[in-house]
């Protein structure tokens, strides 16, 4: 069916919306493909909904296609099941909570695990029944702390999320992998740019999460990425190259000076250079921090050491998601005082070791390498101390801050840094829910086996905010053919009788060969429609005007701004051919 702008539900704006900061949110409030109705909720209107559920259809595709079955929760949900997992209670204020008529506690959905597992548990019993992979395209609900950008983070929003269920850690991989291509294939047909990154380190065993980050400027994931070759990477999961390791034969002795007033790396440097013959940067201290961490479930808290080279900050960051799932915490004076031998600003890591305290490096700490550190002495510095020689840690942990011209893990390049929108996640979640809810299948030997489960998450509705980020100009929107609104958008530019009824033919023989058509009919100027045009994105723009007096008509791509006459008389064919690519 031709969609009329005369009729058409839309009014576009000439003015960006007040509270827009990024240019899709911008975009799609002036274009008319959503209004605003309270903070990070949205309607769709004719036009956005329509790209809407395009997205939804290639996500729908892909998941057939690799054997996922389509359900539907509600996304209105009683507390109980979440009470089981805890996270009623771990959501915080991030959950919607109401109560009914009885005053029973309810909840909206911020996503499905716990149902996933309830239903397949209810239905299942035999290993016979597995594998099996379920997924749904569903309204989800979360009290963002900070909604932004439109529907790029809203509190209400729609997701794909998929689960798989296996029997084994092999199945499980097996299941991640396919969502993993599926992935793949449906981020490259609704044409994004769009990088993988490892979403943790891994220390749980090879690529347990991974997430889809769209690049972008106005995005709020950071990650890293090499100038020499694909690699990417939240910073979180940057591994170190490691140097080769040194001998420590030729290495002078360690050395303790009297250096009074380096309390911090800078006064230690600049003390150093004045009062010796040879050059020190910050890089060649060692700078010891000190935390505590503690293990889930336990009570005590267990002191840590930390060597990183002295130009590097440690990264909160990146320390948690080593330590994970221990939880991590700086030191008060009241830990200082109970543990005299540490020397604030001093600490170095022989008081560490006689003392019994874990004590991790930085990577780039190799055996061989000599270091300036504290002599666990106020006003006092050990130089030279080696590696290996003079003490020996505990083990490398990843803590030190990434920067931009460090070399890539991978030998290619150096990295730098670069901002996405996360607009999928796939992650192995092993046997949590499972062994929350007991999900067991009876295996061949009449055991019960516990099931392993994955989850996979797709921001179907941030994806068209994300589209529209990296296909816009200064214009309007420019959308890729796959999820556009429509395929052609007709311009009748002129007033003449001759002009609009061939417009009209041209629209009704493209809308009998399939290609969906947004003829302008309106009465305002073709300037007014132009514009229009160029805002509302649709990839191709036919123009009848004037030309049609000499048998020709204007066929605009939207996307290159590329124009072309075409004999009126071909128009049609030649806009099919374009349409099907
Ligand atoms: P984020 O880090 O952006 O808050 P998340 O890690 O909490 O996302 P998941 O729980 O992994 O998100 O959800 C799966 C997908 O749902 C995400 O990859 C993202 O594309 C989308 N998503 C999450 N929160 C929102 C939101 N508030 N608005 C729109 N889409 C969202
Ligand atoms: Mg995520």
């Amino acid at each position: 069916m031709i969609t009329r702008m005369s009729t058409l539900f839309l009014r576009t704006l000439r003015e960006d919306p007040a509270d827009a900061e990024v240019p899709s949110h911008k975009l799609l409030v002036r274009a008319g493909y959503v209004r605003r109705v309270a903070p990070g909720i949205y309607s769709w209107l004719p036009l956005g909904l329509r790209v809407l559920r395009r997205v939804e259809e290639v996500v729908r595709q892909e998941m057939a296609a690799i054997g996922a079955q389509e359900i539907h929760f509600p996304a209105l949900l009683p507390k109980e099941p979440y009470e089981a997992t805890n996270r009623w209670t771990e959501y915080g204020p991030n959950l919607f909570r109401l109560k009914d008529r009885k005053n029973a506690d309810y909840l909206l959905g911020p996503t499905h695990e716990e149902l996933f597992t309830l239903t397949v548990k209810g239905e299942y019993s035999s290993y016979k029944d597995y594998p099996v992979m379920l997924y749904q395209i569903q309204t989800k609900y979360r009290d963002e702390e900070r909604p932004r950008a439109g529907i790029l983070r809203g509190r209400e929003f729609v997701m794909k999320d998929s689960y798989s269920f296996d029997l084994d850690d092999e199945g499980l991989s097996e299941s991640y992998q396919r969502h993993r291509e599926a992935y793949v294939k449906l981020f490259d047909r609704v044409g994004l740019r769009y990088v993988i990154v490892a979403a943790t380190s891994g220390a749980m065993g090879g690529s347990a999460s991974e997430e889809f980050l769209a690049e972008s400027e106005t995005g709020e994931d950071t990650f890293v990425r090499s100038t020499g070759s694909d690699y990417a990477a939240n910073v979180e999961a940057v591994i170190t190259p490691a140097p080769p390791a040194e001998s420590v034969e030729d290495k002078p002795a360690a050395e303790v000076h009297h250096t009074p007033g380096t309390p911090t790396i800078e006064t230690l440097v600049d003390f150093l250079n004045a009062n010796t013959d040879r050059k020190f940067t910050a890089a060649d201290t060692l700078k010891n921090v000190l935390v505590k961490t503690r293990r889930p479930g336990e009570q005590e808290w267990e002191l840590l050491g930390i060597g990183v080279p002295g130009d590097r900050e440690v990264d909160v960051k990146r320390l948690e998601a080593s330590l994970e799932p221990a939880e991590v915490a700086l030191l008060e004076e009241s830990d200082f005082a109970a543990n005299p031998f540490l020397v604030k600003g001093y600490i170095g890591p022989k008081s560490l070791q006689d003392n019994g305290v874990r004590y991790l490096v930085d990577p780039r700490v190799v055996t061989g390498t000599a270091w300036v550190t504290g002599a666990d002495k106020t006003d006092h510095h050990v130089v030279d101390l080696v590696c290996g020689r003079d003490f020996t840690p505990d083990g490398t942990i990843e803590a030190a801050e990434v920067r931009e011209g460090d070399p890539s893990p991978d030998g290619h390049g150096t990295l730098v840094a670069a901002r996405g929108i996360e607009i999928g996640h796939i992650f192995q979640l092993g046997r949590k829910y499972s062994d929350a809810f007991g999900l067991d299948a009876l295996g061949q030997d009449g055991k019960p086996k516990r099931i392993t489960m994955g989850s996979y998450g797709v921001g179907v509705s941030r994806l068209v905010g994300a589209i529209a980020e990296q296909n816009h100009d200064d214009m309007g929107l420019a959308w890729p053919r796959e999820v556009a609104p429509a395929d052609v958008h007709v311009v009748i530019a002129g007033k003449d009788e001759t002009v609009r009824n061939r417009a009209e033919e041209m629209a009704a023989e493209l809308d009998a060969a399939g290609v969906q058509v947004v003829l302008d009919d309106r009465t305002v100027s073709p300037g007014v429609k132009f514009a229009d045009a160029e805002l509302v994105g649709i990839p191709t723009i036919l123009v009848v005007g004037k030309g049609l007096a000499n048998g020709v008509v204007e066929v605009r791509d939207r996307v290159s701004g590329e124009r072309a006459e075409v004999a009126a008389d071909e128009a049609v064919s030649h806009l099919v051919g374009v349409v099907r690519g």
